[in-house]
């Protein structure tokens, strides 16, 4: 009986999987997956994505069950892992997905230089965590685009592979053994909003969304209270959804607001062919400014502001409170906080960025570092030096003040506008303000400081 292995890391389903689907053509198949130590050592393994990880390995195992197989879970090193099942099993090939950080470089070039030393395949498959292949579009003088616009008309030019069903069956060999599958409890520190993970929860929100939501996407992303974005980033970051997929689908519905949808997913391969060209990025200036950023240390006062959602400006710390209460946030608030940090406080963009990482359930290297480096000034954006003005913004994007009443109770009280400039309240109004800070630093002040240090270049 010939064996494969599909070794599952950030695609953790049944639609629409390459490496599965070529993993089938073998009589029996190892489905895999290891919780590797070196992702624990990295300190990248917070509590709020471990939760929706152990949802997803949970579903991943049903899903394998009504097909009649089941997940295989190991622990410890990737490598040594995966070799021991071969080693059990006999089997012949390991199928995987392809992805860009530097860790997963590093631990595919381990994998397939010790399969090769026991007489073993590799295969490594591409478009499974991305749509397009980082490096398949280049512009014409690099191996990567470094603007996204250029990048998008090429990427939108690309011809996406078809969707692939899921297996009808997964035969697992006898007697593979595996450890229980991971849960949410005894874990702690969770945020209390945190959404809920699996390929079947990715799959009915793709539909909900496709079905009632992405017509108004174009007119309604930027509506921080309306909520009117597909919350689909989680999905994505675990691969519970593929991304070929999603755009295939999307495409299918048509229409402004599906295009822009698109667009927006396109961002998301775009910074992942920027990481895979230039891994130091995660943690290097992309285009150094020569920043000489006040460090979390030097500016401790400014950087516990801003993570307690205390900054005095409320749409900042409505933002902030959102993200410590479900992990997740609206993408105008992600914008607001990193410009309030770098620009407006003069914080080192890898303080931001390893918050972020410590609550996002979708924080995601690429995605997480490159943005944080474009609003930074440091990455792809072509005005490195925009800084986002934390009051016109509010009352741009949150017109109302819904979103701020929504997560700053001690302004739940303050109708209208006047709730993004609470310092303006006079007598009573302001009294009632229930120990609501007052700004950590005039914007004119940030500003200016953020002025001067970009005048150095
Ligand atoms: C400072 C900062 C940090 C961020 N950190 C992350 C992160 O760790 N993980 C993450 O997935 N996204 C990150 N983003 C991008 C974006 O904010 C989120 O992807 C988005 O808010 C998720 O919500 P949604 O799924 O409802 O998005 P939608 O608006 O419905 O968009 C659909 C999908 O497109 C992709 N997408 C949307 N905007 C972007 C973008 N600017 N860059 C890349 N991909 C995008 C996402 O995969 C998203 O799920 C960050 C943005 C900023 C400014």
């Amino acid at each position: 009986m010939n064996v494969s292995v599909v070794l599952f890391t950030a695609d953790l389903r049944l639609h629409d999987h390459p490496p599965l689907r070529a993993a089938c053509e073998a009589q029996a198949v190892v489905p895999l997956f290891v919780r590797d130590e070196g992702v624990t050592a990295t300190g990248f393994a917070a509590p709020n994505r471990l939760a929706f990880l152990a949802d997803c390995l949970r579903d991943l195992d049903s899903g394998l069950r009504e097909r009649g197989g089941r997940l295989i879970v190991r622990s410890g090193d990737v490598v040594d892992e995966v070799c021991k099942v071969v080693a059990e099993t006999d089997a012949d090939e390991v199928h995987m997905a392809g992805d860009v950080s530097a860790y997963a470089h590093l631990r595919e070039r381990r994998l397939r230089r010790a399969l090769e030393a026991e007489g073993r395949r590799l295969h490594v498959h591409e478009t499974v965590t991305t749509a397009v292949t980082p490096g398949a579009v280049t512009p014409a003088s690099s191996d990567h685009f470094a603007v996204f616009t250029p990048y998008f008309r090429q990427w939108a030019q690309t011809q996406l592979r078809d969707t692939l069903a899921a297996p009808r069956t997964v035969r697992v060999p006898d007697g593979v053994g595996s450890e229980e599958l991971p849960t949410r409890s005894g874990l702690s520190g969770l945020s209390e909003g945190l959404a809920t993970g699996g390929e079947a929860e990715g799959r009915r929100r793709l539909a909900a969304w496709l079905r009632d939501g992405v017509a108004a996407y174009e007119d309604r992303h930027d509506d921080m209270a309306g909520d009117a974005t597909s919350r689909l980033s989680p999905h994505l970051h675990f691969g519970t959804l593929s991304p070929v997929e999603l755009v295939n689908r999307a495409r299918k519905v048509a229409g402004p607001g599906a295009e822009a949808f698109v667009r927006q997913v396109a961002w998301r391969d775009f910074h992942r062919q920027v990481l895979a060209a230039r891994p130091a990025a995660a943690t290097a200036d992309y285009r150094t400014k020569h920043d000489r950023w006040r460090s979390e240390r030097t500016a401790r006062e400014d950087v516990e502001a801003w993570k307690e959602g205390r900054t005095g400006y409320p749409v900042i710390d409505a933002a902030m409170r959102q993200l410590r209460h479900e992990g997740w946030m609206h993408n105008r608030s992600r914008l607001l906080t990193a410009s309030f940090l770098c620009k407006t406080l003069y914080v080192d963009w890898r303080v931001g960025a390893r918050y972020f990482l410590e609550l996002l359930v979708d924080g995601d290297i690429a995605n997480n570092q490159l943005n944080w480096q474009w609003m930074a000034g440091t990455g792809t954006d072509t005005r490195p030096n925009r800084v986002l003005n934390p009051i016109t913004q509010a009352k741009r994007y949150d017109p109302d003040g819904a979103y701020v009443r929504r997560w700053v109770p001690e302004l739940a009280g303050v109708d209208g506008p006047s709730v993004h400039e609470p310092w303006k309240l006079q007598g009573l109004d302001r009294a009632a303000l229930d120990g609501y800070p007052d700004p950590v630093v005039e914007l004119s002040e940030g500003l200016a400081r953020f002025k001067r240090a970009r005048a150095r270049d």
